[in-house]
């Protein structure tokens, strides 16, 4: 095996927050700059929070000069930017009601930017904890009324969320988590967001921006959800004894594709994507190919497998969300 096709692992970029917690702390054993420590950015080459590559060959490189210096890595796309970005979220309080624009939007009104789609893995909630997807309005107009006269609690939409659901939020979306919730966030590679509501909160004595008037532009009326955007697809129900191996789709959108992996035992594997993205979020083990080395990966662990990684076998008990274009 050549030494570019070895895992790729980086260090993550930790976001401060209002609304940011602790828990990654403890659930992670993430060494977080403070108790507000809102997102984790684990496989990030975005200029906010470009994630240094851990070890190896690259070890202190971005994965942004990566990308630019090695995209035979990455199975030579041609992409002008590493698409993907994929965060941990610690809400200890609710978050902001926003929502995204597309492609088209953005790089009309936002110098080029990305837009941003993203999907939601509810890594853990608190019982009985809502979350907000989608709105009430039927027309522009009503919209513009709900929002202009501050009628929330009429616009926006509240549904019940338990760990292990999935949600797809397209753009045009009107989203937000509450506090208790815990999330593992695919999304495009961008950091376009409008703020449509945030619960009156003051940061450092004042509101912090809201963006009306581009709400209004890019909110999609009236909301219509998929079943992964609207009620969330429950991936804990009906789940087979243990001891089983499992590799489940959670969503393929024109800008990436998601599963979740249950290992209980061994597992074999083949990585023929252009790159995949892994998040280990729950428990520990090895992961390894024949004639080459294993390492240990355990829950926090995010990594990268490059492009002509190959067959690979996961052994342990434990979880991953994975990712690809
Ligand atoms: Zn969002």
């Amino acid at each position: 095996m050549k030494e570019e096709t070895e895992m790729i692992r980086l260090k993550p970029v930790f976001k401060q927050m209002i609304w940011g917690g602790n828990r990654m702390r403890a659930e992670f054993g993430y060494d977080i700059p403070g108790d507000d420590t809102g997102e984790c950015w684990a496989i990030s080459a975005h200029k906010n929070g470009d994630c240094e590559i851990a070890e190896g060959e690259y070890a202190g490189k971005t994965l942004s000069w990566l990308w630019n210096e090695h995209r035979e890595l990455f199975g030579n796309i041609d992409l002008p930017v590493f698409p993907l970005l994929t965060k941990i979220i610690d809400a200890r309080e609710n978050l902001s009601i926003q929502v995204h624009p597309d492609d088209t939007y953005a790089g009309s009104h936002e110098n080029g930017s990305l837009g941003k789609t993203e999907c939601w893995y509810i890594l853990d909630c608190d019982p009985g904890t809502n979350i907000i997807i989608g709105h009430n309005a039927s027309t522009r107009e009503e919209l513009a009324d709900m929002i202009n006269n501050g009628r929330w609690d009429e616009l926006i939409r509240e549904i019940p969320v338990h760990k292990g659901d999935f949600f797809q939020i397209d753009p045009g979306t009107v989203h937000a988590i509450k506090g208790g919730t815990m999330i593992l966030e695919t999304q495009q590679n961008s950091d376009i967001t409008y703020r449509v509501y945030d619960y009156g909160r003051l940061q450092g004595g004042k509101p912090r921006q809201l963006h009306v008037k581009q709400s209004i532009d890019v909110i999609r009326v009236p909301f219509t959800g998929s079943d992964a955007s609207d009620k969330g697809i429950r991936l804990t129900a009906g789940k087979e004894s243990e001891g089983e191996n499992e590799c489940r789709p959670l969503v393929r959108s024109p800008y990436y594709r998601v599963w979740k992996l249950d290992i209980a035992g061994k597992g074999s594997y083949i990585q023929d994507n252009a790159f995949l993205i892994c998040s280990v979020i729950e428990g520990q083990g090895n992961i390894g190919r024949d004639g080459g080395k294993t390492e240990k990966i355990r829950k926090g662990d995010h990594f990268i497998l490059p492009a002509g990684f190959g067959e690979f076998a996961l052994e342990g008990n434990l979880s991953l969300i994975c990712s690809s274009v």
